[in-house]
């Protein structure tokens, strides 16, 4: 009974009445050929993932039954580099979903004028009702399924949504058990003892504060008296909350998927992530009250920064957003029409591909370290995370002001521009 529970619960996820992400993400294509005058053929290429693979799981579970799970790798483009992006464990995955988020890294890894394509892989799963061992049987068979479509130079993956280090070192151990040999440059996000960067666990976080540092000072905001709330308390929107404050501004509102609080007197980041880790959620944080998700998204904040899912920010909630500056630590979080209420509303938006490329940044470190078998310290790994984002948002503001257009699409103008540039100069072959 508990598996066919399960089954059901999960088609109901996937059927919730909620826009498309992939009809998104070719709107938001879409934009970035016109500003570009994008030849139609170019535009065409840009609109399709050149490799989708779907395949199916079977896993002994624990109790003996075994079960078969969907996964999904989406290899978008590769023209400026090999495939990169992470790995999504959620009973809401689709292929149009994995097929937006693999768009979204294409342009992300080329705003951040890194030398990478973009991908993104995913398992329909529900990872809170498996168990240690059946997380590993699962991630293994996934390794074993996608392992002849990625390599060290064909295809990197890395951490997404519910999963983590442990979940990467599993997918490295199957890769090398196959391969026979270990090459840690196949995999990013891995634990430091096989490889793995100092400050990757930290680095989308705090590469969004650098993106929120830049915003700032564009629009004049004193960081050192500001106000923010994060939805979705996990790595990203944490590690965002943790080091934003040692900036100065005051956590106000958290949420996660058990629900969302608020406090007058401001939250301290640290303690709150010790809470969670304690109890599995911001829900009943000493001195906090529970507020709704609207209400936390529209907490009257300077900063608010949607960190969990896609298609947080609906028209509806748009409408009431009193936050001067979004930063996108998740990726698809804002829907296009939302979008258009906020810059109506001249709400400052740090888009997704430039806010939280701080965790492909630093993943491009560690294969870089990988490679070359020289390992840096978590100093000069941040210093150059900040360089390299901090370029990022100032190419894209710059963008922005040319042409007169939100930051959104600043920076799918300067992403999609260059991977364009890129495919126009390779040619159609034959
Ligand atoms: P995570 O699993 O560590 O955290 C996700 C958090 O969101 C969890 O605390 C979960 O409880 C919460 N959540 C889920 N549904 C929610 C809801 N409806 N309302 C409020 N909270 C909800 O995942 P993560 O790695 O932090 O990823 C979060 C987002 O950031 C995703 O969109 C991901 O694609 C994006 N992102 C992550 C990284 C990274 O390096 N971790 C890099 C780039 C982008």
């Amino acid at each position: 009974m508990a598996q066919k529970y399960e089954v059901r619960e999960m088609q109901q996820a996937n059927q919730q009445v909620k826009p498309n992400p992939f009809e998104n993400a070719l709107e938001q294509l879409r934009i970035a050929a016109e500003y570009l005058k994008l030849d139609e053929g170019i535009h065409q290429v840009l609109a399709h993932p050149k490799r989708q693979l779907t395949v199916a799981l079977p896993v002994k579970m624990d109790d003996g039954r075994t079960r078969v799970f969907t996964g999904y790798r989406v290899q978008y483009n590769d023209a400026r580099g090999p495939f990169k992006g992470g790995i999504r464990y959620h009973p809401g995955v689709t292929l149009d979903e994995v097929k937006a988020l693999a768009a979204w890294m294409t342009w992300k890894t080329s705003v951040a004028n890194i030398p990478y394509g973009g991908a993104k892989g995913g398992i329909v799963c529900d990872p809170k009702r498996l168990s240690a061992g059946e997380n590993e049987r699962l991630t293994r068979r996934f390794a074993s399924a996608i392992s002849p479509i990625i390599g060290p130079y064909q295809d990197i993956p890395a951490p997404d949504v519910y999963t983590n280090a442990q979940t990467m070192a599993w997918i490295l151990d199957t890769y090398n058990t196959l391969e026979g040999f270990m090459s840690p440059a196949v995999i990013t996000g891995k634990p430091i003892a096989l490889g793995g960067s100092l400050g990757r666990d930290k680095a989308t976080g705090r590469g969004a504060v650098y993106t929120t540092v830049e915003a700032a000072k564009a629009n004049k905001i004193n960081l050192k008296s500001a106000t923010f709330a994060v939805q979705g308390f996990g790595n990203a929107g944490s590690n965002f909350a943790e080091i934003l404050q040692s900036y100065g501004p005051k956590l106000m509102g958290a949420s996660d998927s058990k629900g969302s609080i608020m406090s007058k007197a401001g939250m301290d980041a640290g303690k709150l992530i010790a809470y969670k880790e304690k109890t599995g959620s911001v829900v009943g944080f000493p001195g906090s009250q529970e507020i709704s998700e609207k209400e936390l998204l529209q907490l009257n904040v300077d900063i608010l920064s949607p960190a969990a899912l896609e298609n947080a920010i609906l028209p509806d909630t748009a409408k009431g957003i009193k936050a001067k500056i979004i930063v996108e630590c998740a990726n698809g979080p804002t829907t296009p029409e939302a979008d258009k209420i906020l810059h109506a509303n001249k709400v400052f938006m740090i888009p997704d591909i430039l806010a939280n490329s701080g965790g492909v940044i630093v993943s491009y470190l560690e294969w870089v370290q990988n490679l070359e078998r020289i390992y840096w310290t978590e100093d000069e790994v941040n210093a150059m995370l900040e360089k390299k984002i901090t370029s990022a948002f100032r190419d894209v503001h710059a963008a922005s002001l040319k042409h007169d257009v939100d930051m959104r699409t600043g920076a799918m103008i300067v992403g999609v521009g260059r991977v364009a540039e890129a495919v126009k100069t390779l040619g159609v072959f034959p």
